[in-house]
């Protein structure tokens, strides 16, 4: 169908549809049957079933199957029997890991599916870009991805850029018009929105004539698979580390082996011990739960309002020094209401409570209400913030208004309300002919408008200091007058006033052209004005910014603001928000434009408020916090930010005002659009960090231990003091299941209370090698320990003597991992604080009696009974590495 060629109504016939009312939601659902979801085709997806096997293709299997295959040909039954339940409960494992890890990344891509507007039953409403059907009107504006084929119906200005299919990067101005010509090329369908392409400029409405594999990029989608996975740094490092500790424990366990075989062990015996300690000792499982340690946190994060859109940024997030924020909607509330008018030298006050359309205004200081529809140029101000607006106020319950759309302009709307003023009725008398859309580059919003008589107006809203540069006369005394310097002055004190208390200020002006007069850009329209008036509003902070700015300090983390805002209003909201101190300095767009990126790193680090700023400006602040070693988390909204959220370490879009493009960019999107979930994410970004740290310590302490007491062994020539099958069991069981556990901890108390830590710090940093090895040597140690008495005490019994050690070995590990909950010590945290982990530790203490009294498992795990005396000895010594080195921390603490 060649809907490029068709007049409109053509068009709702052939997809029979409505352009006024939609589709209704019956009719959008039987589509969805009919055509299926508006998707791409993705890959094929691996199977469950394939995900289990692909467990066994681990090398370590392999390794252990060959001992299997050993242990059977040489008639070891049981052993071979326990081995193969250990891989496949191995298998099992990783499974449900890797399979938890698939799932929440799933989910999360599921989180940032792009959304669209739509007309369904006559209203406009969000639906995901996965629900909409041919036949379907949709809305699209400056910063939305278009979400299927589209048929442009009605355009603003309206400009997309479609080099993802065309290859073409200047964006193209899109009309409504039906086109001539058959056979043209994509790139020329100027009435066309293609899926996929991303919206520049303007505003327009479209239906959908294709979605899917139907639209154009379905049918190039197959070149466009990009499953890539992505890795985070700390896996990529894990990777390596993985790489060396497995040369590490093959090393380790061939002395194991050969020291063992000349000592006069028995050569079955040692193979298979050196099988299972290679095994036991190499961290293959690690990368999977650090990804699950990763997406587990990741989700808790959505609960708390944050999408991670690229998980390596979990890990940035624990670095993050600097945070530049958007004041309005991010440290603001965004629900504006005009409490000030201003003009011709007079000022009013407004009351009313937020978006509620009554309220009274006063002269000056006066205490009685007055008419303004007597002041004419009060009057013209309301009328004309009025008409040069988007926003509609919307009664959701008895007297609870909302407003849908740019909340200063809910203001402006809400104000002219309350001098009794209708858009309906303004409409009447007004026919708005042509606009030109708010950009916060301009800072200025325009349209053109005919009044019954047919005379042409230019009314423009904008940023005060903007509008002053552009206007050259200014009504005083509801007369005309030179725009004279002394003017100017009085209109910048006023603005300074207004601004000093933290309102935020708009300005309106307008000038007459004949009729005839052809207006084709913004330049042209944007001059030459008369100024009427400013209005002030405000926008009060959220109240948890404040305390989110001093936690963030107490961490090590600046905050910045960064606004459009006049820098009288951005300094008064920063000072009160703690942001803004004596030491720090406030810096403006126009001296931001002339530093050069050096200059500006020069005095970025005592800058706290950069104000009247455009998006361009974003980037050379990020550029300058990097430039001084810092890691910079950075919000946007605007297609404009989508640079400099992109250079930034972390990206952070906004998840309600957010354009997709922004969100594209980012690698935080926040629900609610708030500051203080930033603080949220880094704290749990860091937590995630340690969490990881915390296992890695156990998991490398416990190995260290395994090797060293084998390796012990066989040095003093005495007997095996662990049995294979009872490694493959403390691998498996006493490391697995709490290490899971740690990964679930929650963070330490002074976790924001540290500095940020260095992005290029290794995994072993901070003390944490000296850790694993200290720790593994005195488990190692103290199982040796055990071992000798228990041997001594009864030579001829070496199963008893191996029980002994089993239990030791077990018992140390499941203290040990107490102690790694804190980088501080033991004693540092309260035991009970993480259930999971005491779960685990418990689960893992009955299953390791289960092996040592149950008697049809003590020949499998060549186990005996033991005394309630010997396990006194244990306790102590297993207790023995945690305590004695939590006793030098107090001691050292004492001094
Ligand atoms: P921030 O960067 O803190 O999110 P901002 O909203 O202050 O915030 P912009 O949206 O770029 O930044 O607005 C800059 C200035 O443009 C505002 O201070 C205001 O004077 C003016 N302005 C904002 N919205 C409009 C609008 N819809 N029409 C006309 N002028 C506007």
């Amino acid at each position: 169908m060649k809907f490029h060629g068709m007049k409109g109504q053509d068009i709702e016939k052939v997809l029979n549809t409505d352009f006024s009312n939609g589709l209704t939601n019956s009719d959008a659902k039987k589509r969805v049957k009919q055509h299926g979801y508006n998707e791409l085709d993705e890959g094929e997806k691996q199977s469950a079933l394939l995900l289990f096997f692909s467990q066994f293709k681990d090398f370590m299997v392999l390794v252990l199957l060959g001992a299997v295959l050993i242990s059977g040909l040489l008639g070891e039954y049981i052993d071979a029997i326990a081995i193969i339940a250990i891989i496949i409960l191995n298998g099992f494992l990783g499974f449900f890991q890797e399979r938890k890890a698939e799932k929440s990344l799933q989910a999360l891509k599921e989180l940032s599916a792009p959304s669209v507007m739509v007309m369904r039953e006559g209203e406009w409403e969000k639906i995901p870009s996965k629900e909409l059907v041919p036949g379907d009107v949709v809305k699209f504006s400056s910063g939305d991805r278009i979400g299927a084929d589209v048929r442009v119906i009605e355009s603003k200005s309206l400009e997309i850029e479609e080099s993802a299919l065309t290859g073409e990067s200047l964006p193209v101005a899109k009309t409504t018009e039906p086109l001539e010509k058959d056979n043209i090329g994509m790139g020329d369908m100027e009435n066309m929105a293609f899926m996929g392409t991303m919206v520049t400029r303007g505003s327009g409405i479209g239906v959908v004539v294709g979605t899917g594999m139907k639209t154009a990029m379905g049918q190039i989608a197959d070149l466009l698979q990009n499953a890539e996975t992505m890795i985070t740094p700390l896996q990529r490092k894990l990777q390596q580390l993985g790489k060396i500790l497995i040369i590490v424990a093959i090393l380790l366990t061939i002395l194991v082996v050969f020291v063992g075989v000349i000592q006069g062990n028995d050569l079955y015996t040692m193979f298979l011990a050196g099988v299972s300690l290679a095994v036991a000792a190499i961290p293959e499982g690690l990368p999977a739960i650090v990804t699950v340690a990763l997406s587990l946190g990741v989700q808790r994060m959505i609960k708390k309002n944050a999408i991670v859109r690229k998980l390596p940024a979990v890990e940035t997030l624990g670095c993050a020094s600097v945070i530049c924020s958007d004041k309005t909607g991010t440290m603001t509330q965004n629900k504006m209401t005009v409490t000030h008018l201003w003009s011709g030298g007079i000022t009013w006050r407004v009351d009313g409570v937020g978006y509620n359309p009554y309220g009274s205004f006063y002269r000056g200081e006066h205490e009685r209400p007055v008419d303004v529809n007597r002041e004419k140029s009060v009057q013209q101000m309301l009328m004309f913030g009025m008409l040069c607006n988007h926003a509609v106020l919307k009664e959701k319950a008895k007297n609870d208004y909302i407003v849908d759309g740019d909340p200063t302009e809910g203001a402006l709307l809400v104000a002219a309300m309350k001098a009794g003023y209708k858009r309906e009725g303004l409409l009447q008398q007004y026919q708005i002919v042509q606009e030109f859309p708010f950009d916060s580059t301009r800072k200025l919003m325009s349209i053109i408008v005919k009044d019954q008589s047919g005379r042409q107006f230019i009314v423009t809203k904008g940023a005060p200091d903007v509008m002053i540069g552009i206007s050259e006369s200014i009504l005083w005394d509801g007369k005309r007058q030179n725009f004279s310097v002394d003017r100017k002055n009085d209109v910048q004190t006023a603005i300074n006033e207004l601004a000093s208390k933290a309102l935020r200020t708009i300005a309106i002006g307008f000038k007459e052209v004949p009729a005839k007069t052809l207006i084709l850009d913004e330049k042209e329209a944007e001059k030459d004005l008369i100024f009427i008036g400013l209005q002030g509003m405000i926008d009060p902070p959220r109240p948890e910014v404040k305390q989110a700015v001093k936690e963030c300090k107490e961490a090590g983390i600046k905050t910045v603001m960064i606004t459009g805002d006049h820098l009288i209003t951005a300094k008064a909201i920063a000072t009160q928000l703690g942001i803004l101190t004596k030491n720090k300095r406030v810096l403006d767009g126009n001296a931001l434009s002339k530093m050069s990126v050096d200059e500006l790193e020069e005095v970025v680090d005592d800058v706290a408020v950069f104000a009247r700023v455009s998006p361009e400006h974003k980037l050379k602040i990020v550029r300058a916090f990097q430039d001084r070693g810092h890691i910079v988390a950075m919000t946007g909204d605007g297609v404009n930010d989508a640079p400099a959220i992109k250079t930034a370490d972390i990206g952070v879009a906004m998840g309600i005002t957010g354009t997709d493009v922004a969100k594209e960019a980012s690698a935080l999107v926040l629900l609610d659009d708030n500051f203080a979930t930033i603080k949220t994410a880094i704290k749990e970004g860091r937590n995630i960090y340690e969490n990881v740290r915390k296992f890695i310590r156990y998991l490398l302490a416990s190995n260290v231990g395994e090797i060293l007491v084998m390796l012990f062994a066989m040095l003093l020539a005495l007997p095996l003091p662990l049995v294979p099958i009872q490694i493959l069991w403390v691998n498996l069981v006493t490391d697995g299941l709490p290490a899971m556990a740690l990964g679930l901890d929650q963070p330490e108390g002074d976790v924001m209370k540290r500095s940020p830590r260095n992005p290029k710090e290794g995994i072993f940093a901070r003390g944490l090698g000296w850790k694993v090895i200290s720790r593994g040597f005195l488990i190692g140690i103290a199982t040796l320990i055990a071992f000798m008495i228990a041997l001594n005490h009864n030579p001829d019994h070496l199963a008893y003597a191996q029980t002994v050690a089993f239990a030791t070995l077990v018992m140390a590990q499941l203290i040990h991992v107490f102690d790694c909950r804190s980088e501080k010590s033991i004693f540092a945290r309260n035991p009970f604080g993480n259930m999971y982990l005491v779960w685990a530790v418990i689960s893992s203490v009955v299953l390791m009696f289960v092996v040592i009294y149950y008697p049809p498992l003590q020949p499998i795990f060549h186990t005996v009974s033991i005394l309630a005396k010997d396990w006194l000895m244990i306790f102590g010594l297993a207790a023995a590495p945690t305590f004695l080195l939590a006793g030098t921390f107090l001691a050292r603490k004492r001094k």
